[in-house]
Formats: C-alpha cells, sequence, structure tokens
C-alpha cells in the first residue's frame, strides 16, 4: 500500500481534486491518501511520503502572503516544473498535431522572491548601491524585484530536460531565453545549456523567448522538449496550453531530487469553486503523470485512454469542452470507461 499526500487546495481544487483521486482509485492502484492543508503540514507529510497530488491554491496578487504553491516548490526543492502539452481528439483546439513538453525552472529567476518594496530604507540603500557601482539611475519610487540565474540551477534544469528527452524518447531539447539583452543571467543559462547539450546524442537548438513564442503560435509541431527559466516557463506553458485546448486539459508534475508533486496548471477559478462546473481533467492526468512516477505504467495507460475515450466521444464533458456534464459526471464517465 502506497501512501501519498492529498492537498485538495482551495477555490476549485477540493472539486478537482476529489474526481481525479475517485480515478485513480478505480485504477485498482491501491493507495492510501494523507489529506493536508496548511504549509506546514503539507511539507511535513510530502517529506515523509514523497509524492503529492495537490489541487490549486489562491494567491492574492500584488499583496498580501507570498504564494504557497511558489514557497512550496522553494521549501522541497521542486526545481522542475514539468508540464506536457498534448492534442486529445476531441478538444476544440486551433492545433492538431501538437506534443510538446515544457521543463521550467522551478526555484530562482525572477521568482526567487527576492524584492525591495517601493521607499522602503533597504531600498533606497539597494538604488544608490546601484549608482555607485554601475552609474546607472532607478527611480526612486521604484519596486525591485531580483532576476537570480545560478550556473548551479542552469545545469540542473538542462539536464533534467535532457534526461526527460532521453527516457521519452523525445527527439528535440530547445533551450528558450533572451540572452541578447539580460547578458549576465539569461547569457550564462544560453553558455550552460550549450555545456549540457554537447553530452547528448539529442538534436539541441536556442530560441529567443519572443521568437519562440511566434514561432509556437505558428508552427508547433516543429518542438518537442522546451527547457526555459522561471518566468518564461510559466507563460510559455499556458501558451502551450492554450494551443492544445485550455487549463481545463493540462498536467503538471513538479520535480525534485527527493520529492515530486503533481498538479493541474490551471489555478483555483475562485468564481466557479462549488459549482462541479469545472474540467477534472488536467487534475486526473496529472494523476496518470502521478502513476507513472510510481510505476503503475498499466494502470496510467489505462486511465490516460479512459480520459481520451470520454474527450473523444464529447458527450460526458464540461462546458470548456463543449458539453454540459458537471465535474462530477465526467469524472464517473472516466470510471465508466476504465
Ligand atoms: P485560473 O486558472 O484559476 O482560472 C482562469 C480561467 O481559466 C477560469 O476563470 C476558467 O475560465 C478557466 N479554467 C481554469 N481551470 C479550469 C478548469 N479546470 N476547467 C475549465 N476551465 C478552467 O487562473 P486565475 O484566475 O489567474 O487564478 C486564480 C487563482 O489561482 C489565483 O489566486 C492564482 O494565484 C491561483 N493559481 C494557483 C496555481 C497553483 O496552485 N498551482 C496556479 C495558477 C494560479
Amino acid at each position: 500500500m502506497k501512501e501519498i499526500t492529498l492537498i485538495p487546495g482551495d477555490g476549485i481544487g477540493p472539486e478537482v481534486i476529489a474526481a481525479a483521486k475517485r480515478c485513480i482509485d478505480a485504477t485498482g492502484v491501491k493507495i492510501t491518501w494523507e489529506t493536508v492543508s496548511g504549509f506546514h503540514s503539507m511539507v511535513e507529510s510530502i517529506k515523509e511520503n514523497k509524492i503529492a497530488l495537490k489541487g490549486p491554491i489562491t494567491t492574492p496578487i500584488g499583496k498580501g502572503f507570498r504564494s504557497l504553491n511558489v514557497g512550496l516548490r522553494q521549501t522541497l526543492d521542486l526545481y522542475a516544473n514539468v508540464r506536457p502539452a498534448k492534442y486529445y481528439p476531441g478538444v476544440k483546439s486551433l492545433f492538431k498535431d501538437v506534443d510538446l513538453v515544457v521543463i521550467r525552472e522551478n526555484t530562482e529567476g525572477l521568482y526567487a522572491g527576492i524584492e525591495y518594496a517601493k521607499g522602503k530604507a533597504d531600498t533606497k540603500k539597494l538604488i544608490s548601491f546601484v549608482k555607485k557601482t554601475l552609474q546607472k539611475e532607478i527611480r526612486s519610487d521604484s519596486g525591485i524585484s531580483l532576476k537570480l540565474t545560478s550556473v548551479m540551477a542552469s545545469r540542473r534544469i538542462v539536464e533534467f530536460a535532457f534526461q526527460y528527452a532521453k527516457k521519452n524518447k523525445r527527439k528535440k531539447v530547445t533551450a528558450v531565453h533572451k540572452a541578447n539583452i539580460l547578458k549576465y543571467s539569461d547569457g550564462l543559462f544560453m553558455r550552460v545549456a550549450d555545456q549540457v547539450a554537447k553530452k547528448y546524442k539529442i538534436s539541441f537548438e536556442q530560441k529567443l523567448v519572443d521568437n519562440m513564442c511566434m514561432q509556437l503560435v505558428q508552427k508547433p509541431h516543429l518542438y518537442d522538449v522546451l527547457v526555459l527559466p522561471n518566468l518564461y516557463g510559466d507563460i510559455v506553458s499556458d501558451l502551450c496550453a492554450g494551443l492544445v485546448g485550455g487549463l481545463g486539459v493540462a498536467p503538471s508534475g513538479n520535480f525534485g531530487e527527493k520529492y515530486a508533486v503533481f498538479e493541474p496548471v490551471h489555478g483555483s477559478a475562485p468564481k466557479y469553486a462549488g459549482k462541479n462546473k469545472v474540467n477534472p481533467t488536467a487534475t486526473i492526468l496529472a494523476g496518470v503523470m502521478l502513476l507513472r512516477h510510481i510505476k503503475e505504467e498499466k494502470a496510467a495507460d489505462k486511465l490516460e485512454r479512459a480520459v481520451v475515450k470520454v474527450i473523444k466521444a464529447g458527450k460526458k464533458v464540461t462546458y470548456d469542452l463543449g458539453g454540459k456534464a458537471g465535474t462530477k459526471q465526467m469524472a464517473d464517465e472516466v470510471i465508466r470507461l476504465l
């Protein structure tokens, strides 16, 4: 019996997590779920169980406490965020030939959480330090967020991307950045990516993030595994989710040396909370990733096939896929077709 941490989250989290848990249990894999909430309990439980299935958690925008999601990734050093974007027949989408995986650095970049608030004494000190050392002016009414890019974090994320490509028989890795402008941060990422790529026989290229966005909306079939620093990874992975029918069908996995946390890419969508309305697919597919991680390949294949069948049939699906079913009813149908 495998013990796994279950974090329902808030907003639509509890509904999609309940749906995914039922589907995973219905595959026959024996799991004891440890349900937790609150940052401390989540961390302790994941440290114990090593693996979690997590629902979205609301973060207030521009004020209040720091994101629990970001905190969890940093505390557990879940440095690699893997977001597959795969087209499933039946999903309303502009493209039919997309099977991409976005691998996002999860711990540093602009999301390292090192920020200086406007007008504070330390912010003033930093502004005068920059003026003294770089002869550059920062306006006195500025807030400042630092972008951190280390050799260590860049190397391990690019290594992770190549290892993922090798293990999953992927053909190409593309490193994405803005090294022409951000010479010391993205430039470093670019050089490290080049070094790592030399060790592998997998095709490799580098792209600037603005060009990458245009390429992805014009010819996504040319790309396979993308590896990106934190902020670009966050944005580009939502773009890729949009290419294959939206957030309702986009799962993700967060991996570190010791722990793995699986979750939908979408947030807590508060306006739909408690309405039995949203699509459980992203969380069920996060469950498929979890099953593969614990080497329950057969159960994972079975569950993914059932989801594909339900989406393809197009009858018992949620509003975003053009149907009238609720979260529970769509999960029921997946279970029926297992
Ligand atoms: P969101 O993903 O919650 O919702 C945006 C829109 O996407 C929704 O209004 C809805 O139209 C659609 N959508 C999302 N999930 C769906 C589903 N399962 N089925 C069908 N449609 C779906 O994004 P947001 O409104 O920007 O964020 C809400 C909150 O969630 C914020 O506090 C944000 O910080 C948080 N968030 C948490 C996580 C996480 O826990 N990992 C991730 C992203 C956002």
